[in-house]
Order: C-alpha cells, then sequence, then structure tokens
C-alpha cells in the first residue's frame, strides 16, 4: 500500500510541519487539509502548509489514503466523528497526539471498522498555531507508532514508510508502555516546569520584576517549557492521568530523598546523583536528540 493523497485535519504547529515536510522533502504525495478555526484556514492556506484548503473535515479528507489527526488529544473523539463520513474505505486513520491509549481508544470507537494506527512524532517546541510549523520538525526525531493488536501489517508498513520519508526515526511500542515512558520523560518535566513558574510567581517575598531579571539562573529554561500550550497539557494530563500519577509518585519518594540529604547535610548523595544525571545528559546529546552548544545553542544578545 503506498500513501499517495494524505489529509491533515487540524493545522497548528503538528499539522502545518507534516504538509510543509512532505513538500520540502518532494515526496510524492498530495495534501489537504481542514482545521475547525477559519482564521486558520486561511492562514494556513497563505502559508501553504497543504496543498488544497477545505471548508469541511468531510471534504478534506476525500480520497485519502492517510488521514492524519493533529489536534488536541481532547479534541480526537470529535475531529475523528468529522471525518467519519468522508472517509475512504482504504483509508489508514493516524495521529500525532502526545498520549496513546485513551486517543487509540477514541479513535476505535468514533471510527468502528477503519483502519486506525495511532501515532505520536516525539518533536515539537512550546509554539503553537499556523504559523509555528516547520519542515524540519521531524528529522532526526523519533515517531512512536502504538499498532492495535490486530494491525494490518501492509497499512502500518505504508505509516512506518511515510514517517521515515518524513526524516522521523519509527519505533514501534505498545500504547500502555508509550504513555508510562513519555510521562517520564516528557509530562512530568512539563508539570514540574509549571510548577516552579507558578511557585516562583507566587511567591511574595519575591517581586515579579526580579523573577524576570534573574531567569538566567535555571528558570528561564522552564519558563521555555511553561510557555506551552494550556489546552494541549491540560489535555494530556487529563487523558494520561494513571502514568501520570505513578511515575509523580516516583518523583515525590525522590524529592523527598534528596530534601532528606540536604537537610541532613549527605554531600555524598548528592554528589552521586547529579554525576549520573550529567552522565544522561551526554548521552542525550551523543544521540542526537539535543543541541551540544553551550545553552542550548541560544545566541545571547
Ligand atoms: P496547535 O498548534 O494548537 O494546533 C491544533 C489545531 O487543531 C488548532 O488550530 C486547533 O484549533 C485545531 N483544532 C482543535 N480542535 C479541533 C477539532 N475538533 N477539529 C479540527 N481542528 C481542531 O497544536 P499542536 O502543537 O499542533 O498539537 C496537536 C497535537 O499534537 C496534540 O494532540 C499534541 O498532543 C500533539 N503533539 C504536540 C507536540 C508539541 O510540542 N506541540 C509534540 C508532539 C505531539 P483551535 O485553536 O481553534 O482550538
Amino acid at each position: 500500500m503506498t500513501i499517495r493523497h494524505l489529509a491533515i485535519i487540524g493545522l497548528g504547529l503538528l499539522g502545518g510541519s507534516i504538509g510543509l515536510a512532505v513538500t520540502a522533502r518532494g515526496l510524492a504525495v498530495t495534501t489537504a487539509g481542514w482545521d475547525r478555526d477559519p482564521a486558520v484556514r486561511q492562514r494556513a492556506a497563505e502559508r501553504g502548509l497543504v496543498g488544497t484548503v477545505h471548508e469541511t473535515a468531510e471534504a478534506a479528507v476525500q480520497g485519502a489514503d492517510l488521514v492524519i489527526l493533529c489536534v488536541p488529544v481532547g479534541a480526537m473523539a470529535d475531529a475523528a466523528r468529522a471525518i467519519a463520513p468522508g472517509l475512504a474505505p482504504h483509508a489508514i486513520v493516524s495521529d500525532v497526539g502526545s498520549s496513546k491509549a485513551a486517543v487509540a481508544e477514541a479513535l476505535a470507537e468514533a471510527l468502528p471498522g477503519a483502519t486506525v494506527i495511532p501515532a505520536h512524532p516525539v518533536a515539537g517546541t512550546e509554539q503553537s498555531g499556523p504559523d509555528a510549523g516547520f519542515a524540519t520538525l521531524f528529522a532526526g526525531r523519533w515517531c512512536i507508532i502504538t499498532p492495535p493488536d490486530a494491525c494490518d501489517p501492509a497499512a502500518l508498513e505504508a505509516l512506518s514508510a511515510f514517517w521515515t520519508a518524513l526524516g522521523s526515526r519509527v519505533e514501534l511500542m505498545d500504547a500502555a508502555h508509550h504513555d508510562l515512558v513519555l510521562a517520564v520523560t516528557s509530562h512530568i518535566p512539563h508539570l514540574i516546569a509549571y510548577t516552579i513558574v507558578g511557585t516562583a510567581s507566587d511567591l511574595e517575598d519575591v517581586t515579579q520584576s526580579e523573577v524576570i531579571k534573574y531567569s538566567a539562573g535555571g528558570f528561564r529554561d522552564f519558563t521555555r517549557i511553561a510557555a506551552s500550550d494550556p489546552v494541549m497539557w491540560r489535555d494530556v494530563f487529563l487523558t494520561n492521568r494513571g502514568a501520570v500519577l505513578e511515575m509523580l509518585g516516583r518523583f515525590t519518594e525522590d524529592l523527598t530523598a534528596l530534601q532528606r540529604a540536604i537537610r541532613s547535610g549527605d554531600g555524598d548523595t548528592l554528589f552521586d546523583l547529579f554525576t549520573r544525571t550529567r552522565a544522561i545528559r551526554r548521552a542525550v546529546i551523543e544521540q542526537g536528540q539535543d543541541d551540544e552548544r553551550p545553552d542550548f545553542g541560544r545566541v545571547n544578545k
């Protein structure tokens, strides 16, 4: 099975980046798209995020071999219901949602009988909307595909080949395992960033201007993460509740252990942990998952 025509539902950061990457990489794939927001549709057409922008979801998916839902995870079921009347019988329906078990369930329920193969490109930024997308977003990044048990091998092969053609490295994973892994690598870090930035801005004996003025001391990197889209992240925590709470329990225990070490002046425990975490950072850079330049390659003005 070959993907010749792609429909993208939701033309923000992820949807726009997929459309731009298809064009930039010269794939033999035509693209169509729809977003529920007319202003986003207009901007998507101006930026050429997809070949044709349609007025309805039903029209956008006509004749598509692959439909990718690029909406917040809480909106996946609505988007799936909107495409149902226009879906070709052979079409593969996939998504880019950041949590997988809940999305798989919502899509299977909304599209009975359709070929649904959920996926999650582990690539993004804190920006959102139709101006945020860029063609190289997926280059060298992992795309985790979570096929259901009775997945059609030809459809899975076609979806894997599509993401590989966009420059991604593809990994297959069980949806529940994906949710546990991403809880620790992405969801909890976002929760910590939201917390620390919220705590700092609520402190009565530190003024707002001091928080901003001295933000270079580590806080600045948290503010970047804490600027991520509120709708997207609200939905991630609501749909990956079990795995997030499980990992949060582990995190809280480790934090308590550090608190104890600081209180009792146990420098060895602190030093050992900080040495181990430094090695993880080196591994992230060695595997090409971040910029090795100091300060994440930022140009300081
Ligand atoms: P985004 O830039 O906000 O784009 C989402 C677009 O979908 C918005 O234009 C939104 O319109 C539209 N939309 C919402 N509900 C819809 C519906 N029912 N039907 C049609 N369009 C609808 O968000 P994004 O960052 O691309 O995220 C999209 C998905 O990718 C999410 O599931 C997220 O978990 C996943 N993801 C994000 C990242 C990241 O770093 N951002 C990384 C990997 C995966 P409105 O503005 O009107 O709501």
